[in-house]
């Protein structure tokens, strides 16, 4: 691959110019007894330290990442670090270190209790928030209420929310399509104008459309639904929304409010 291989020659430039620093690094890096030494003191020593054994994770389940980690704080020294001042530079990155360990677990399908996903929540809750789909089912498998509550708030704060609201699982998920991307169910005309109370809206539509807009929606025979009820001239392209045919008793609703005019 010539793009690699591009790198690579860069790479060798710069080095030769830096060649004393190099080396000097170099000295500075630990042995790999050291190194594999302090892996697993470390291991050991924050899998309590923060609470890890309470989402039954051993030593052993997040010794690469401790390792990458150290590799990272060893080539950013010039000085050869001390195991305690390795285990000081965890502490000090504790919640970057319980994120990643919360994206792995998502990663890895391994959320498999309550407490694994109150951990996701409680340290990662962007990632959460878009993977509400995956988190969803499994607190459901937990019947765990609460947790599916934040969801829904971390959903619309960092997923990608729609305007409907899902009755189903009660997401803000209703794609275009009448499909709900949280929960999978595909929902009809019905179930969405149930959801926004479709008559009681159209009974009050004079408050916000003229005659001729509202001429316009029975002359058309559908709204669109973008969180509010418009008529489809007023469709903003960029928006979800869903298209919504109105049966005989919503026309008549309509019919009525031009009527009294
Ligand atoms: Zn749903």
């Amino acid at each position: 691959m010539p793009k690699k291989k591009s790198n690579v020659n860069k790479k060798d430039n710069k080095n030769e110019n830096s060649e004393k620093k190099k080396k000097t690094q170099k000295q500075a890096k630990l042995s790999d007894n050291e190194f594999k030494e302090f892996t697993n003191n470390i291991s050991n020593e924050i899998v309590n330290k923060f609470g890890l054994d309470l989402i039954k994770l051993k030593p052993d389940d997040i010794k690469d990442l401790v390792e990458e980690i150290i590799n990272s704080i060893v080539e950013s020294r010039v000085t050869k670090p001390s195991e305690e001042s390795l285990l000081k530079k965890f502490v000090n990155l504790r919640d970057q270190f319980m994120k990643a360990i919360a994206g792995r677990l998502l990663e890895k399908d391994e959320v498999n209790s309550r407490e694994r996903l109150e951990f996701i929540i409680a340290y990662a809750p962007e990632i959460a928030g878009k993977a509400s789909p995956k988190l969803y089912r499994i607190a459901k498998q937990f019947n765990a209420n609460d947790l599916i509550d934040t969801l829904r708030q971390l959903w619309n704060q960092y997923g990608f929310p729609s305007p409907i609201k899902c009755p189903v699982c009660g997401f803000n998920s209703v794609m275009p399509d009448m499909n709900c991307i949280v929960c999978g169910s595909l929902l009809d005309e019905k179930d969405i104008k149930n959801e926004i109370n479709l008559k009681e809206q159209l009974s009050m539509l004079k408050r916000v459309y003229n005659d001729k807009l509202i001429r316009e929606i029975l002359d058309s025979g559908y709204i669109v639904f973008d969180g509010e009820i418009k008529p489809p001239s007023l469709k903003e392209k960029d928006k979800i929304s869903v298209s919504l045919h109105l049966n005989k008793d919503e026309k008549e609703i309509l019919l009525k409010l031009l009527d009294n005019t």
